[in-house]
């Protein structure tokens, strides 16, 4: 099976190291081409990692958290420069923007993971409810690939999904999310793959 090659431009704002950033971009990567999917990962058009602060206007004090409102503005933002870059009108172009602080959105009170409209561009990941007591990176970045999988999966048409381990499952909490996958279901292929022959 192959794939209309992908383009996910990855934007990180907060405090992030480079590595972690770096073995996340590597390791996203290798999962959509195990899955057939030829996607190209980059955090800027020069290909070196970018790092940026939290947009300005993010923060919502009321709340105490950001808003996916202004993320999604800095996410289309970052795919417009990425145009550039790609070069091809009718390429398809995804955004990841990675932050590392509290999010949410209007009329939702639980723990946001991350948000992504369902066939658009932009895909959201917080890594701030991921933190674990075991000050582990490496169980940051697990969760973190599973949820920019979910994300992204949405931008590429996908839905959630019921089967059992499905990135695509719904996760109202870090323990859903461990017991999820980094990878779609054969349902999801399926869904994915049709019009993509
Ligand atoms: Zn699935």
């Amino acid at each position: 099976m192959t794939y209309k090659p992908v383009f996910i431009r990855m934007a990180a704002a907060g405090n992030f190291e480079r590595k972690f950033l770096l073995e996340f971009q590597k390791e996203l990567q290798n999962l959509f081409w195990e899955h057939g999917i030829k996607a190209t990962c980059f955090f800027s058009n020069s290909g070196s990692i970018e790092i940026d602060k939290i947009p300005s206007g993010a923060y919502t004090s009321h709340i105490g958290k950001y808003n996916t409102h202004t993320l999604f503005a800095y996410g289309q933002q970052k795919r417009e420069e990425s145009l550039k870059k790609v070069g091809k009108l009718d390429a398809l172009i995804k955004v990841l923007v990675i932050v590392d602080v509290e999010i949410f959105k209007q009329g939702f009170t639980g723990t946001l993971f991350g948000e992504a409209e369902v066939g658009k561009e932009i895909a959201i990941i917080s890594t701030a409810p991921l933190e674990n007591h075991f000050k582990s990176s490496f169980l940051i970045k697990e969760r973190a690939l599973k949820e920019a999988m979910h994300e992204l999966g949405h931008t590429l048409g996908l839905d959630h999904c019921k089967t059992p381990g499905c990135s695509m499952n719904i996760s109202k909490d870090i323990y859903d999310i461990d017991e999820k996958k980094k990878t779609y279901c054969i349902n999801c292929l399926n869904i994915l793959f049709q019009g993509h022959p």
